[in-house]
């Protein structure tokens, strides 16, 4: 049977993937440690699923409109305006199954061949191949240690060419947890507003920032640029609701409008009860979100002081997100393995603890660490991996 070469050249997602296989050596008995997938380790807050079974049994269980229900797209717009002061209208909101939905179908109606979209690295995984989907070129800018993985409105300008149909911005960042002030987004914005491009801005890491500094969405910077951006966010990790697969997008009513018509023709819609679930999430009590940051915080202190402290390894405390970009070059150069993935790979087999190698974010001298885990099994983690590179 034949598979189509828009299929055979997606690559799995390595996120998932390193995830799954590490499960499946937990589920033969193997004591593995997963720092795997990004995803909170708490299950959703109490009232959230009290709001699901109220849902279900008021017959709340039918299809919905294709971009979310009403009561939903509502709170949403009240959220934009709560944290960041901006005004949507109901055709400017879509809701998706997940925010990685919300990305697909964005790709989806913005592109056609050959068009270019500039992602800087180290990158979400999952842009990529949407972007390759959807039949565009990702064009790479490179963020470097050296400017906290950011890149620069000169490293945007000097990528840009005729084809260039938008540029995707992701603070905080996962894998690094970097996060562009005020300053550096307006002069992003500078340049996307003199190239006419589409700014995709993703923000689903908002809420999880453990400095003093607030997220600012670039979208919020004038009315120029939030006409010229699409904000994708979803209450998967903010609200440790990863497998509710509720997103959702703000932006342009004609883009907004096609992505909603392009579910209509593949999920439908959202679930129902998920978006009544999300309904709560949004407006509800916010304690839970301030209990877990709280737990996020001490763990990347934890985990980056450990790390810091093993010999040939480095790292950046991040700002945001749970996540950390640790260099393992020097490490896995001493033990003669020829990258991080290498290195990362022995130490799932050796030692049992499993991290996303940094090929999957455009990275050969990185590892990336998930601290959504209890501190249990994160002291576990640094324990063995500390052992590793002292013995090898
Ligand atoms: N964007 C980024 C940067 C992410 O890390 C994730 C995590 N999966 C997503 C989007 C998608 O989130 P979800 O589909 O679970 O809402
Ligand atoms: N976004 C998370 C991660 O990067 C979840 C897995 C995924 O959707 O890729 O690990």
């Amino acid at each position: 049977m034949k598979l189509s070469q828009r299929v055979q050249r997606l690559t799995p997602s390595k996120t998932i993937e390193i995830t799954t296989m590490a499960n499946e050596l937990k589920n033969q008995g193997h004591d593995v440690i997963v720092l795997g997938a990004g995803e909170p380790d708490f299950n959703t807050p109490k009232h959230i699923l009290d709001a699901a079974a109220k849902a279900m049994t008021q017959g709340l269980t039918k299809y919905t409109p294709a971009g979310g229900v009403v009561e939903l797209k509502d709170a949403i717009r009240a959220k934009f305006q709560r944290d960041q002061g901006l005004e949507y209208n109901r055709d400017e909101i879509v809701v998706t199954v997940g925010a990685k939905h919300a990305l697909y179908n964005l790709f989806q109606v913005i592109l056609d061949p050959g068009d270019e979209v500039i992602i800087p690295s180290p990158y979400w995984v999952s842009y990529i191949e949407q972007v390759k989907l959807a039949g565009g070129t990702p064009v790479i800018i490179e963020g470097t240690e050296k400017t906290g993985f950011k890149v620069t409105s000169d490293q945007l300008k000097d990528a840009v060419t005729e084809k260039t149909v938008a540029f995707l911005i992701n603070s905080p960042s996962n894998p690094t947890g970097a996060m562009y002030s005020r300053q550096e987004l307006q002069n992003l914005g500078d340049i996307c507003l003199e190239h006419d491009l589409t700014i995709i801005s993703d923000e689903i890491y908002e809420l999880l920032i453990y400095t003093d500094e607030k997220h600012v969405s670039i979208a919020s910077l004038s009315p120029e640029l939030k006409a010229q951006t699409v904000v994708i966010n979803g209450v998967s990790k903010t609200y440790s609701m990863t497998g509710w697969r509720i997103g959702y997008a703000a932006g342009d009513a004609r883009i907004i409008g096609a992505m909603s018509r392009l579910s209509s023709h593949s999920t439908s819609n959202p679930t129902s009860v998920a978006q009544y679930a999300a309904l709560e999430a949004l407006t509800g009590t916010q304690e839970p979100v301030d209990r877990m940051l709280s737990a996020f915080r001490k763990r990347r202190d934890y985990v980056a002081n450990r790390l810091l402290r093993i010999p040939g390894i480095h790292c950046d405390v991040p700002q945001g997100a749970f996540y950390i970009f640790a260099n393992v070059a020097e490490a896995a150069q001493t033990a003669g393995y020829d990258d991080a993935d290498a290195w990362a790979k022995a130490l799932l087999e050796q030692e049992k603890v499993a991290l996303v190698p940094g090929s999957a974010f455009g990275s050969s001298a990185h590892v990336r660490l998930s601290y959504a885990t209890s501190m249990d099994q994160l002291q576990k983690a640094m324990d063995r991996i500390e052992q590793f590179v002292t013995q090898s």
